[in-house]
This record gives structure tokens, sequence and C-alpha cells, in this order.
């Protein structure tokens, strides 16, 4: 298996503060968080990218949407609203190659993004 610091997290190698916990996916708050509210939710399984995924991952990648929006609510963004960001490979800037879910939220958030 490659060394990827998200399944390093999820394998409780690496401390992370979680947040939310399901049989399919993990959550936990950024390290260096961008908005009041910053969570990564991502797959317990190794998947390097969005880019990765097919049709037998719809199921996986509906369970992040709706575990991401179930996160949001709990935080109190249900009326503020929030943003999800998904970096897909190099001109978005995705720096850990394992896929996750950035929810942001409790401030404005400017578009167009950076
Ligand atoms: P990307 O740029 O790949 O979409 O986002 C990766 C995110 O992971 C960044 O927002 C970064 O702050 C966060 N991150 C990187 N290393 C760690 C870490 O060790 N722990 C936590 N909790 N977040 C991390
Ligand atoms: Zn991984």
């Amino acid at each position: 298996m490659i060394d990827c610091l998200f399944c390093r997290i999820i394998k409780n190698e690496i401390p992370a503060k979680s947040i939310y916990e399901d049989e399919k996916v993990l959550a936990f708050e950024d390290i260096n968080p961008q908005a009041p509210v910053h969570t990564i939710i991502i797959p317990k399984r190794h998947v390097t990218s969005l880019k990765e995924t097919e049709t037998g991952d719809k199921d996986l990648l509906g369970h992040l949407l709706l575990a991401a929006k179930k996160i949001a609510e709990d935080r109190g963004l249900g009326e503020s609203g929030f943003r999800l960001v998904i970096n897909t490979g190099p001109d978005s800037g995705q720096e850990v190659c394992h896929l996750h879910v950035h929810l942001l939220g409790g401030r404005r958030l400017g578009w167009p993004p950076g």
C-alpha cells in the first residue's frame, strides 16, 4: 500500500480531531482551517481522487455527500450555508492523494475561488 497521510489518520497512526465516523467514512478537522468550520470527509477505503472513481463508486460518493450535509447541519450551518470542495488533480491544488471533501462554512465565502 502506498504511504498515504489520510490512510494513516484512519489507522490512528497520525492524530486528528475526529468529528464523525460511520462504516464508510471518517470526518476530522482540517489542520489548517480556512474558515470557522473546515472539516475533511474521507472514504475509509483508499481512493486517490475523484478522477479514479467510477460507476461502482456511486454509493460511496453519495454517502460522502450525505455525511457532509449531516455534519454541516450538526455544526449549525443549515441556515447560513456552506461549501463543499473536492480538489482533483494539479490545477485544483490537490495536495493529499486520498479522495476528500472539504466542508467550509461559518463565514461568507468568496466566489470565484482564487
Ligand atoms: P487538498 O489541498 O489536498 O484538497 O487538501 C488537503 C487538506 O488536508 C488541506 O486543507 C490540509 O490543511 C489538510 N491536511 C494536510 N495534512 C493534514 C494533517 O496531518 N491533518 C489534518 N487534520 N489535515 C491535514
Ligand atoms: Zn489513502
